[in-house]
């Protein structure tokens, strides 16, 4: 019986065919009881009137009565066993096929007021009429859903009945024929109606389906809207105990499960200002919120934006919030690092150029308004290119980190500290002063605990590496600054102690900027120096001190400016040693000694001379590739190394003196000389003599020009010739100017020397004609 009430759910079809096949469920599904109701009727019938109709006729009327039965059943149960959607494919022929049969059904009962109609017996007759009405209501409530079909079937299963009374003639019977009309009259007005319920009921049954079925969508359709939402969402109770959230949320609280997070209230929100906007809910309020939220479960710290809004029941009360949350975590730390790189030195992580000019301007801005005084600090490490050279890039960024740490130590919070780029960086000391003097105090104290800091060796690579700093500071307002001249005047003062000396503090002078200037442009036109033909090696010669005669020489570089004439290399050496540049113009160098050597070995009588000594400054000397460098360049030009002495000074040697040694002694194995420049101006440790592998030992000028006038020096110069003998080292006495000095030394032991008393240095051409 459930069956009868099933309804297709196939949502593929449109209302009127579902209920149109529903219609055909019903029938075939009612049909058996129908059917067996035919049958024992009609065996009923037959039992009735056994005796008083013809026998023939009624086994006749019941075999066709059978037949019939079977024929549908058989109908029945081809439909029962065809699948849904086959039964919905042939629904117009199951339905046809329905409407035949009952049609069928109508005839044989009709036909029975013919076959078996029992002549003369009144009772009979009544039994026929009534199971003639009995078994066609049963039909016509299957028909009664069309009007054509249950008329056509009254007018069968009717009509003969009818005919039959109207033709026996009678009064009574004409009177029974009438009132078998009216009945089947009402019959049919009330099958029709019943057939409307039917329908209807059939169509509400579907409409309600259907309505069953947006529903669940919309179901279905919030349900993913919530949890399927590529933002968080949950929602809470008036006593801000989370309700329910969607997996978003889960996941962003670092929730294991549902259960795990409901147990959690947003009461126990540590931010004011996020708790705020989940309550004003309460006040009918949308509440929003941007910012940092630490999840209550994991701890994490994310960045979100938040909006959070009144929770309604069905009478539009407030019974909670529904926030919503996106996570935008990842666009803040871009945005943040964003701002960083712009503004920080990656490096370090210290302010960078842009943001010291910023802070800068607004300094100036202040310290004008109030009329005092604040000063800036350009600090550039001294030696720095050389540590690049020797320990490669990653170690002097390294120094670099540290250097920056321990300036950071000695300043105070409000002074600040920025990376120019390289080894520069810049101190602004913003405290103003009422005066000049005292911001000038102030500075010089900042500047020598800078220097004091930077006096201990830096660690690298488990090394002490000394390094120094020159500091070039400046008091503002100047004149009406900008930001741009102040930086510009504390660099300016800074190229000035890099100029004199170094590991020094200068305060700005109006006269430093032209110094600079010329400071900048010889930089400048250095590097096109070689380019344009403008470098020359010059050769002083070195000359037995007893014999007179020359037996070496000294390469110098001499520099013919186009417009400034000669420069001294005392004055661009220092420059392009700060640059960097000295790598490529000591290379130069090497290459243009080596040649020259090669042009003199090809005199006939064969190279005229113990050597020529090469001037290598120490950031050259103690770069990696230096050995290899020279080594090419004497193969290149196919000279014997013996004749090529490098000339370097103590203090290279006191840099990293086990990596020089090993250098040197790489390179004498190989055939190469060494001499030790200025000997007595530096450490002097003369303990270290021993362990150097020198040939010669280069007298300071300064001591040599002073041997006639001082008894000190004369004692100290011949000492040091003594101990040069000692260990075995010739002795070279430099800027001998006077036939006097020449004299003392012919009375020692001082075997060489070099001076303007005898040449000065002159171009290869004249140094080779005086040699031959
Ligand atoms: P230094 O190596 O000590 O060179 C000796 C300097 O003293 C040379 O000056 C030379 O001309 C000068 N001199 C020689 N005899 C006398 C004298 O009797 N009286 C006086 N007053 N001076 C004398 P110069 O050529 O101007 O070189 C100056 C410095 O420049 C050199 O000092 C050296 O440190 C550097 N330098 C020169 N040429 C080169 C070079 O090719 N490479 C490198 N790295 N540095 C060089
Ligand atoms: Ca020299
Ligand atoms: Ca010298």
């Amino acid at each position: 019986m459930d069956e009868l009430n099933s309804a297709t759910e196939n949502l593929s079809l449109d209302v009127r065919s579902r209920i149109e096949y529903d219609k055909l469920t019903f029938f075939y599904l009612s049909m058996p009881i129908v059917l067996i109701g035919h049958l024992f009727g009609a065996l009923l019938l037959i039992a009735l009137l056994f005796g008083s109709v013809n026998l023939e006729s009624a086994s006749v009327w019941l075999a066709v009565s059978i037949v019939l039965f079977l024929y549908r059943f058989y109908h029945y149960y081809q439909f029962k066993s065809e699948s849904e959607i086959k039964k919905m494919d042939n629904s117009d022929l199951w339905m046809h096929r329905f409407y035949s049969d009952v049609l069928l059904s109508g005839l044989v009962w009709g036909s029975s007021a013919i076959l078996i109609f029992p002549e003369g017996d009144i009772m009979s007759q009544m039994i026929i009429i009534l199971f003639i009405f009995a078994m066609s209501y049963t039909s016509m409530g299957n028909l009664a859903a069309k009007a054509e079909l249950l008329l056509l079937f009254a007018l069968i299963s009717f009509v003969p009945l009818i005919a039959r009374l109207l033709i026996l003639g009678t009064q009574e019977y004409t009177n029974l024929g009438m009132i078998v009309i009216a009945l089947m009259i009402i019959l049919v007005v009330i099958s029709r109606y019943f057939g409307n319920v039917v329908n209807n009921s059939l169509a509400n049954h579907q409409h309600f389906i259907d309505m069953k079925h947006s529903h669940e969508v919309l179901q279905e359709r919030f349900f993913s809207l919530f949890e399927r939402a590529p933002v968080s969402i949950f929602y809470y109770n008036k006593e801000l105990e989370i309700l329910d959230s969607n997996a978003h949320f889960l996941e962003l609280s670092g929730a294991e499960d549902k259960e795990n997070l409901l147990n959690h209230s947003l009461k126990e929100t540590k931010n004011s200002e996020l708790l705020h906007s989940y309550m004003s809910v309460f006040d009918n309020n949308i509440g929003e919120y941007r910012g940092p939220y630490t999840s209550l479960i994991s701890e994490k710290l994310l960045y979100v934006d938040l909006s959070t809004v009144p929770l309604l029941d069905g009478d539009g009360h407030i019974t909670g919030g529904i926030t919503i949350l996106k996570d935008i975590t990842e666009e803040v730390n871009a945005k943040e690092s964003m701002v960083r790189n712009a503004y920080y030195d990656i490096l370090t992580n210290i302010p960078n150029r842009t943001l010291l000019m910023d802070r800068l301007s607004e300094v100036i801005e202040k310290t004008e308004k109030k009329n005092a005084s604040a000063s800036i600090l350009y600090i550039d490490l001294d030696n720095f290119k050389k540590l690049n050279e020797t320990f490669g890039h990653d170690q002097g960024d390294l120094a670099i980190k540290q250097v920056a740490k321990r300036i950071q130590k000695v300043l105070d919070t409000e002074e600040f500290l920025a990376r120019l780029g390289g080894d520069k960086f810049a101190v602004i000391l913003p405290q103003s002063k009422e005066s000049n003097f005292l911001a000038r105090d102030n500075a010089r104290r900042k500047a020598q605990k800078i220097l004091d800091t930077l006096s201990t060796p830096l660690k690298i690579s488990g090394q002490d590496y000394y390094t120094g700093a020159s500091i070039g500071a400046h008091i503002f307002p100047y004149n009406s600054d900008n930001a741009y001249d102040v930086l510009k005047r504390a660099e300016t003062a800074m190229y000035e102690v890099k100029r004199s000396g170094r590991n020094q503090i200068t305060f700005y002078e109006e006269s430093m900027s032209e110094n600079i200037a010329e400071y900048i442009s010889i930089d400048n036109d250095l590097r096109n120096a070689i380019a344009n033909d403008e470098l020359a090696m010059y050769y002083q010669p070195q000359i037995d001190v007893q014999s007179g005669e020359i037996i070496a020489a000294e390469a110098l570089i001499r520099w013919n400016h186009p417009t400034k004439g000669m420069i001294s290399p005392e004055k661009f050496i220092p420059i392009a040693e700060e640059s960097g540049y000295i790598m490529e113009l000591s290379h130069w160098i090497m290459e243009r000694v080596v040649k020259d050597i090669k042009d003199l070995s090809e005199l006939p009588e064969g190279f005229p001379l113990n050597h020529i000594a090469i001037n290598i400054n120490s950031l050259h000397f103690l770069s990696p590739t230096f050995s290899k460098e020279i080594k090419m360049i004497i193969e290149k030009h196919q000279v014997l190394a013996k004749y090529v002495e490098i000339e370097i000074t103590e203090g290279v040697i006191m840099e990293n003196i086990d990596e020089a040694v090993k250098k040197m002694n790489e390179l004498k194995e190989y055939g190469m000389k060494f001499s030790m420049d200025d000997f007595g101006t530096g450490y002097s440790s003369l303990s270290y003599l021993s362990q150097i592998p020198f040939d010669t030992l280069k007298i300071d000028q300064a001591f040599i020009m002073r041997m006639a006038d001082s008894h000190g020096d004369a004692i100290l110069v011949y000492s040091i010739i003594n101990l040069a003998k000692n260990f075995d080292l010739e002795v070279v006495a430099e800027g001998v100017e006077t036939t006097e000095i020449l004299e003392m030394l012919q009375d020692s032991t001082c075997n060489i020397y070099q001076g303007y008393l005898a040449h000065k240095a002159m171009p290869l051409e004249k140094f080779t004609k005086l040699i031959r």
